[in-house]
């Protein structure tokens, strides 16, 4: 499995970091993790052609991991009226919250009044499914209460990867531990220096990766002003990295 970084960052890109995305090569899938305003423009940057995505995961509906969903489906369905031969093979598989399917269908009465639609697939909501060797799990998580968040775990082959998106500080931590116990790798995330309703903290984060025995932790979503803090908190723990865009990982 490869994970690409494409953004580390927040809500205001920087130009070291641009909000929330992530691409995880598993299986012969391309699954992107969250999809940020400027999403597209990185994917093009890094020359990942959007057609060799397959599956397209949201963690939740802030712009900084949503903002381009509307975008990324309207660039492919104008180019597919330019090159056909381009079309995904079959409905773009879309895992989220519950709720996505009204809020795409929201977002299309907005941006997208034309009657064409794009064929999707949406998984919504807490559950297990399989795809080919895949399993993947979508669990909760507690960030914000206007609406659902989830998580995504992938295993693959006694391999498992776990994102949990935003995650607030209050998200039950035993049930947590239990979901990323003994994972390869665990993208969370870092923006806060203490905890918050909302937010997680790097002392959860190092407490969670020691309890669960996580053998590769990779702290995301940070703020630029916090990275010395964040290198000060995690310089004891070697299997914690702090995510840089562009970064590559491979398991
Ligand atoms: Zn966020
Ligand atoms: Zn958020």
């Amino acid at each position: 499995m490869k994970l690409t970084i494409l953004g580390s960052g927040t809500m205001m890109p920087t130009q070291k970091r641009h909000p929330s995305a992530y691409l995880l090569e598993i299986a012969h899938h391309k699954i992107l993790l969250d999809i940020g305003h400027t999403t597209i423009a990185r994917l093009i940057e890094m020359g990942i052609d959007l057609y060799s995505i397959d599956t397209i995961f949201v963690s939740h509906f802030h712009t900084d991991h949503f903002g381009d969903f509307l975008p990324f489906i309207h660039s492919c369905f104008v180019e597919d009226l330019h090159h056909p031969a381009k079309k995904h093979q079959k409905p773009l598989l879309v895992l989220g919250p519950k709720t996505f399917q009204k809020r795409w269908d929201k977002l299309r009465e907005v941006f997208w009044v034309e009657p064409e639609n794009y064929p999707l697939r949406f998984i919504e909501g807490s559950q297990t499914i399989t795809l080919d060797s895949l399993k993947i799990t979508l669990f909760p998580i507690v960030h914000v209460p206007w609406f659902e968040s989830v998580g995504i775990k992938i295993q693959d082959h006694g391999k498992t990867f776990v994102y949990t998106g935003d995650i607030g500080g209050k998200h039950p931590m035993d049930e947590l531990q239990e979901t990323v116990r003994d994972a390869d790798l665990l993208l969370i995330e870092s923006s806060y220096l203490a905890s918050t309703p909302n937010h997680f903290s790097p002392d959860q984060i190092i407490e969670l990766s020691q309890v669960a025995h996580v053998k590769k932790t990779v702290a995301t979503h940070l703020r630029d002003e916090y990275i010395p803090a964040l290198k000060q908190k995690f310089k004891n723990h070697p299997t914690i990295v702090l995510a840089k865009d562009k970064m590559r990982i491979e398991l």
